[in-house]
C-alpha cells in the first residue's frame, strides 16, 4: 500500500521521523529499501514507496529484509532496511555475520522502538544490538535530525566498511517537526566484487575477520569522541547536569532548561572521555536513557560517578512530568509546580474492527470446550481478550505452530483428551508460521491450524503481501495459494478446508470434523481485512425492539458496531436471577455482514433501509 506523496527536495517540510528517513534515504542515493511492516515503523517503507528510484518491497520477515538490503550493499548500491524493535531478533542471525563482513555500499538499519509498548508483545531496547554485534547507532531526537542523521549514516557505513544502526523511539517516529533538507546526492553503485575471504563466512574466514571487527570498534569509538554529533550545551546551574540521547534530550530540555546538557546523536560506541571530562563540570551528573541502563552501566565500568537508573524508572517513555519528581528528589529540592503529570485517559481495551473477518473464529472458539488454543502476533492476538476470551498462550511471530505442537508433545495424562489448536494470520504464517507447520507435519504432530487469511498485513493497516496478490505498489504480482502450500509442507489434501469465516455453521462443522482426527489439519478463511479495497460493504443492519429478547448472544461475536442500550434483570420460572443486555446496531458503522443474525434465535436483526431507502443513499 502506497498512499503517500513525494517530498520535494531542498524544503522546509513539517514532517515525521518516519518521512523523514524516507526523504533521507532518497536524496542520499539509496537504491534498495526493504521492511516487514510493524508498529511503529512501517510507514517508513510506505514513504520510500513514492520514490520511483528506489526500489523497495514487503520482504515477507526481518531476516529477509536485511538480507535484501545486505545483497544490495554487496553489490555496492546504497541499501536502507526498516523494522521494529522485535523484528531485530528475527534479522539477528543475519545481522551477527554481516557485521563481519561488513558494508561495500552504505547498508543502514533503522531500528524503532516501541518504548511503552503502544502495539508489541514486549519493551526492547535495541541498542544492544549495536554493542551486540559491534555496530555504531546513531539516535536522533527529532525529525531533522532523523533526516540528517540518516544520511551521515550511509557516509558512515561507507567509510567504516560498517552497517550502522539509526535507532527511532515511537515519540520520533510519528512526531512532526519541521524539516530542512539538504541537495540530493547521486550515488553510483560501486559493482559486485568477488572476494570470497570477506564475503564467505566459513571458520577460517570468520576468524580472520574477528580482529578487523575490534579495531573497527577501536576506531569508531574515537570518532565517537570527537563527532560532532556528540556535544554538550552549557547551562547557568552546575548543580546538575545530563548526559541524554534521542528523545529523552528534549524532556531534559523541557524540565531542566538551565542546566548542562551533553546530549549524545552518535551514542555507541559511547565517548567515555567527553562525558568524563563533562562530569567534573557539574555537581551531580544524571543520565537520562529510556529503558535499559546501558550508557549508566558502562560510565560505571569506567569509574564515572554517575546517577541513573537508581533514581529514574527503568519501564516505559520518559517525560519532563516523570523527570521531574526524581531530580527533585535527589537535589532535595521540592518539585516544580507546573509539572503536573498528565490525567490519565480513560481506559478504552482494544477490540477487532467492526465486521473483521475474525469475528466469526474467535465467536466459535469462545464456544468450544475442551481445546488449548495457541495464538500469534497480529490483530488476531485481541481474541484473547473480551468478549471471546479464546486464546491460551501468545509468544511471538510465527510461534503457535510449534507451541502448539510442543503443548501436544508435552501434554499430561490430565490434557491428552484436549484438542489442541493454533491460530495464525495469514502474514505471520508467511513471516515464520510455515516452519512451524512443517515440523508439525514432519514430526506426526495432532495440531488443527486456523489459518486466518484476511489478504492483508491487518495489524499495521492493511499492506499487502504475498496473500494479497499485489506488490508493495498495488502491482499484480503472485498470490500465494495457502491450499497449495499447506499440501507441500505435508498436511493431507482432504484435511485442509477452506471456509467462508462469517457462517458459523460451517465453521463450528469444519471445526468439530477436523478437530477429531488424529493428525494435522488446515481450516483456511477466506475473507479479507475490513481496511483493504478488497472489503465489499453490504447494506447495514439494524435490531427490531420489538423481537429483540435481550438475550444477548450477539454480544459475544464482540462486533463494536453493536451497542449495549439497556441493561434489565429478571427472575426466571426456577427462581435465579437472568441479567439481560438489549441492543441496537450502530448503522453507520455496519457493514451488513451478516454474522450477528446467526446468533439471534428471533431473528431480531434485520435490514435497517428497505431496498427503495438503500438505492436513495447510493445515488445521493
Ligand atoms: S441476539 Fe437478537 S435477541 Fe438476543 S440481544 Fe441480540 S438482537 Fe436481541
Ligand atoms: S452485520 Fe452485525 S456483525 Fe456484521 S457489521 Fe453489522 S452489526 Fe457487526
Amino acid at each position: 500500500m502506497s498512499a503517500t506523496q513525494p517530498a520535494q527536495q531542498d524544503q522546509r517540510q513539517f514532517i515525521s521521523g518516519n518521512e523523514a528517513v524516507a526523504q533521507a534515504a532518497r536524496d542520499a542515493g539509496c537504491s534498495v529499501a526493504s521492511a516487514y511492516p510493524g508498529t511503529p515503523s512501517t510507514e517508513i517503507l510506505e514513504f520510500i514507496a513514492a520514490y520511483p528510484q528506489v526500489y523497495t518491497e514487503w520482504s515477507i520477515n526481518e531476516k529477509v529484509s536485511l538480507e535484501v538490503a545486505i545483497g544490495a550493499s554487496l553489490a555496492g548500491s546504497r541499501a536502507l532496511c526498516a523494522m521494529k524493535h522485535v523484528g531485530v531478533n528475527v534479522a539477528s542471525d543475519a545481522l551477527m555475520t554481516q557485521t563481519l563482513i561488513g558494508a561495500v555500499g552504505g547498508l543502514v538499519l533503522v531500528v524503532a522502538d516501541d518504548v511503552g509498548l503502544s502495539s508489541s508483545q514486549n519493551e526492547q531496547d535495541s541498542r544492544y544490538w549495536g554493542r551486540f554485534a559491534h555496530l555504531p547507532i546513531l539516535e536522533p531526537s527529532d525529525a531533522q535530525e532523523t533526516y540528517a542523521m540518516t544520511r551521515l549514516a550511509f557516509a558512515l557505513s561507507e567509510q567504516y566498511e560498517v552497517p550502522v544502526i539509526v535507532r527511532l523511539t515511537t515519540r520520533i517516529c510519528h512526531v512532526k517537526g519541521v524539516v530542512t533538507s539538504s541537495p540530493a546526492e547521486t550515488y553510483e553503485p560501486k559493482g559486485f566484487t568477488k572476494d570470497p575471504a570477506r564475503l564467505v563466512m566459513v571458520p577460517g574466514n570468520a576468524k580472520k575477520r574477528i580482529p578487523l571487527m575490534m579495531a573497527r570498534d577501536q576506531v569508531l569509538r574515537q570518532v565517537s569522541e570527537d563527532h560532532p554529533l556528540n556535544y554538550t550545551e552549557n547551562g547557568s546551574d552546575q548543580s546538575v547536569g545530563f548526559v541524554t540521547s534521542g528523545a529523552a534530550y528534549f524532556h531534559v530540555k523541557e524540565a531542566y532548561p538551565e542546566a548542562p546538557v551533553l546530549k549524545l546523536g552518535f551514542s555507541h560506541p559511547a565517548p567515555i572521555e567527553k562525558i568524563r571530562a563533562f562530569s567534573t563540570s557539574v555537581d551531580k551528573l544524571v543520565v537520562v536513557e529510556e529503558v535499559e541502563p546501558l550508557l549508566e552501566t558502562e560510565l560505571r565500568a569506567a569509574d564515572v560517578n554517575v546517577y541513573g537508573k537508581d533514581i529514574l524508572p527503568r519501564i516505559g517513555e520518559l517525560s519532563p512530568s516523570v523527570l521531574a519528581p526524581c531530580i527533585s528528589k535527589l537535589m532535595g529540592t521540592p518539585c516544580k509546580d507546573e509539572l503536573i503529570p498528565v490525567e490519565e485517559l480513560f481506559p478504552r481495551p482494544p477490540t477487532l474492527c467492526v465486521a473483521c473477518p475474525h469475528l466469526g473464529i474467535y465467536y466459535c472458539l469462545s464456544h468450544i470446550k475442551n481445546t488449548i488454543i495457541s495464538g500469534d502476533i497480529g490483530c488476531y492476538t485481541l481474541g484473547a481478550g473480551h468478549p471471546w476470551n479464546a486464546l491460551d498462550t501468545t509468544i511471538s511471530m510465527g510461534a503457535s505452530l510449534s507451541v502448539a505442537m510442543g503443548i501436544d508433545k508435552g501434554r499430561s495424562e490430565a490434557d491428552k483428551n484436549k484438542n489442541v489448536l493454533a491460530v495464525i494470520g495469514d502474514s505471520t504464517f508467511m513471516h515464520m508460521g510455515m516452519q512451524g507447520l512443517l515440523d508439525i507435519t514432519y514430526n506426526k504432530g495432532n495440531v488443527t491450524v486456523l489459518l486466518l487469511d484476511n489478504r492483508a498485513v491487518g495489524m499495521t493497516g492493511g499492506q499487502n503481501a504475498p496473500s494479497s496478490g499485489l506488490d508493495i505498489h498495488g502491482e499484480a504480482t503472485m498470490q500465494v495459494d495457502f491450499r497449495k502450500l499447506c499440501e507441500a509442507l505435508g498436511v493431507k489434501s482432504e484435511r485442509i478446508h477452506e471456509v467462508n469465516p462469517y457462517e458459523l455453521p460451517t465453521l463450528f462443522k469444519a471445526l468439530r470434523s477436523e478437530t477429531k482426527v488424529k493428525e494435522p489439519s488446515v481450516i483456511i478463511t477466506n475473507q479479507p481485512c475490513v481496511l483493504t479495497e478488497r472489503y465489499s460493504q453490504l447494506p447495514p443492519l439494524k435490531v427490531d425492539d420489538d423481537k429483540c429478547t435481550g438475550c444477548s448472544n450477539c454480544l459475544d461475536v464482540g462486533c463494536p458496531a453493536i451497542l449495549v442500550t439497556r441493561r434489565e434483570t429478571v427472575i426466571k420460572p426456577n427462581g435465579k436471577e437472568k441479567e439481560l443486555a438489549f441492543v441496537n446496531i450502530d448503522t453507520a458503522a455496519c457493514t451488513g455482514c451478516d454474522l450477528c443474525t446467526n446468533t439471534c434465535a428471533p431473528d431480531a436483526i434485520v435490514p435497517a433501509f428497505n431496498v427503495d431507502k438503500i438505492n436513495a443513499i447510493e445515488v445521493k
